[in-house]
């Protein structure tokens, strides 16, 4: 069995991300791995294919979130020694971009917030569940604590 090489751990900036972020880091240093960021602004509820073209696509809201993403996510990745191209801050469905960019950057380990979600709150959908069943690579699922 290999050692991980590329490890890319997948922020939301909601909750317990810290507790995530330090066991990203801890399997990095464990297999001298790479180790990089993503967070992903979901940009379904903006879009116009949600609400009909009576809701714009809105530009400055989009700018906004982007940018206040972007903060967060260089803040994260001093913190943890993350070199700038090793952060991706990409738009569209978490769990769709999360996959591609683990794919497109040879990503052998992606790390994850998990929530003990089971039944209907599972199928609503879990980011983390869906990049467990789609990616190609192995995916660590760190368990948060439900409130
Ligand atoms: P969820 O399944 O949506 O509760 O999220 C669980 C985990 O998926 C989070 O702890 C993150 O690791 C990852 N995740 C969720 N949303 C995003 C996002 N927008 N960008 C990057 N990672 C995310």
């Amino acid at each position: 069995m290999e050692n991980y090489k590329q490890i890319l751990l997948a922020v939301d900036f909601y909750e317990q991300g810290e507790a995530v972020a330090n066991r990203a880091k801890d399997m990095a240093e464990r297999y001298q791995a790479k180790l990089g960021l993503i967070h992903v602004v979901d940009s379904l509820p903006i879009t116009e294919a949600n609400y009909g073209a009576d809701i714009p696509f809105n530009m400055d809201l989009t700018t906004e979130l982007l940018a206040g993403a972007k903060e967060r996510l260089v803040k994260l990745a001093a913190s943890l020694d993350v070199p700038e191209d090793r952060q991706w801050l990409e738009m569209g469905s978490p769990k769709t971009e999360i996959i591609r960019v683990a794919k497109e950057h040879n990503v052998d380990l992606i790390v994850v917030g998990s929530h003990g979600r089971h039944g209907l709150g599972l199928l609503l959908g879990s980011t983390a569940n869906g990049v467990l069943h789609h990616a190609e690579c192995d995916v660590l699922a760190v368990r948060l604590q439900d409130e």
